[in-house]
């Protein structure tokens, strides 16, 4: 964007001061603001130029839903009667927004519905940073800022975000570290590292690439305690395996903003939760020696996989042996599961993909739903001459 800003109007650019992006980008970021002729510190010409030359562009919401325990389950618009997913999850001392990546997932993990619609496209940067900006703008959470740059001290709403929603971060990895440093940027989102979580089912050369270019908090889906099981689970093992996936998780803790990394593990009733592979677990962790906390997960099952739920007597010993290891270790409340936001689930029935497609393009045409949308189209900031899908956030 800064780019856009400085280059001569000879170069497609608008042959202004630096200065004048920051400002634009605290509008948008910062304030939520996606109107140009409100932005009132730039000059009245400069708010013309920028909306004939400009655009901004969000993914428009389609519906949300309140679950019965206060997560709300976001479905956004990505076009050609796609949708993704971002669930805002309320805690007593956080709210933390999980949003979506990609349109599907190319991965197939044995246990995931979105693996089980395929995989569609990339989100652009636009796409990814606009489910936080959609949803922020729905939960008020803009206005703690003020007018001259003072942040109202009120918590807010969403304080962590984890790209744990739909997709493979990391196999969208530029769109995603753009992304990432809008969240970080104090001009922008203003988030700080630890509390930006990527969540990879381990794809080794971005682990690398990621603790280089912008380290946050990492998750790995690891989900079994040996290379048979994950290669079954997670197919992507077959292509970097544990001893590798480890390695990336050493070098990354060099960079981390924490001193651990997170390990999920989805928990499926007598597949991968039984005492034996929690103490593979621990002594596969301790061969490789991890700084890492524990996060299980009770699978959510869902009509096109034959898995089933654990029961919480497996999940307890399950936790307890890790816990006697030593490991900081939580059981993932599941969440939203009454209304399909729960892991694994966004973008629900998939396995009636066709059926899903027709009632999005159902409730697009419903005037009354569209009332509920938000009428700007698809990127946050768009060069209107530059190629359609080069974007200047
Ligand atoms: N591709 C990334 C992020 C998306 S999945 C990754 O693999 O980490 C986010 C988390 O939800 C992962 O840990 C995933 O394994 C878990 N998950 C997926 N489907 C699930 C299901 N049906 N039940 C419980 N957890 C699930």
């Amino acid at each position: 964007m800064e780019n856009f800003f400085v280059e001569s109007p000879e170069n497609g650019g608008l042959g202004e001061k630096k200065f004048r992006a920051k400002q634009v980008l605290q509008w948008i970021h910062q304030r939520g603001e996606s109107d140009f002729s409100a932005m009132s510190n730039l000059a009245k010409n400069l708010r013309q130029i920028l909306i004939e030359k400009t655009q901004i562009s969000l993914p428009p919401i389609i519906k949300n839903h309140l679950s019965d325990d206060n997560s709300r389950k976001f479905l956004f618009d990505v076009g050609n009667h796609n949708a993704v997913e971002s669930v805002y999850i309320p805690e007593k001392t956080r709210g933390t927004l999980c949003i979506s990546t990609q349109v599907g997932c190319i991965l197939d993990c044995a246990f995931c519905s979105t693996g089980k619609q395929g995989f569609h496209r990339n989100l652009s940067t636009a796409e990814i940073i606009g489910q936080l900006w959609q949803v922020k703008k729905y939960l008020q959470d803009f206005q703690n800022f003020h007018e001259n740059s003072q942040k109202i001290f009120e918590r807010k709403q969403i304080s962590n975000v984890v790209l744990m929603g739909m997709g493979e971060p990391l196999l969208n990895f530029d769109a995603t570290i753009s992304a990432l440093n809008l969240m970080l940027d104090d001009n922008a989102y203003g988030l700080s590292r630890r509390r930006v979580t990527v969540s990879t089912a381990g794809v080794v050369p971005q682990i690398y690439k990621l603790a280089e270019q912008c380290p946050v908090a990492l998750a790995i889906s690891l989900h079994a305690p040996s290379d048979d099981l994950r290669n079954f689970l997670v197919p992507l093992n077959k292509k970097y395996p544990l001893k590798e996936l480890f390695a990336a998780c050493q070098y990354y803790l060099q960079f981390a903003p924490r001193d651990f990394i997170t390990l999920e593990y989805t928990l499926i009733n007598n597949i991968n939760d039984q005492e034996n592979h929690a103490k593979e677990l621990v002594k596969l962790v301790k061969k490789y020696n991890i700084y890492c906390k524990f996060n299980l997960i009770p699978f959510n099952p869902f009509d096109a996989v034959d898995f089933q739920a654990p029961t919480a007597k497996n999940i307890l010993k399950f936790s307890q042996i890790l816990q006697d290891a030593g490991f900081i270790t939580t059981i993932r409340k599941t969440r939203g599961d009454d209304i399909l936001a729960a892991c694994g689930q966004l973008a629900g029935q998939v396995k009636d993909k066709t059926a899903r497609t027709a009632r999005l393009q159902n409730n697009l045409q419903n005037s009354k739903n569209l009332q509920n949308l938000q009428s700007k189209k698809i990127t946050i900031f768009h060069n209107k001459q530059s190629h359609k899908n080069k974007e200047n956030t």
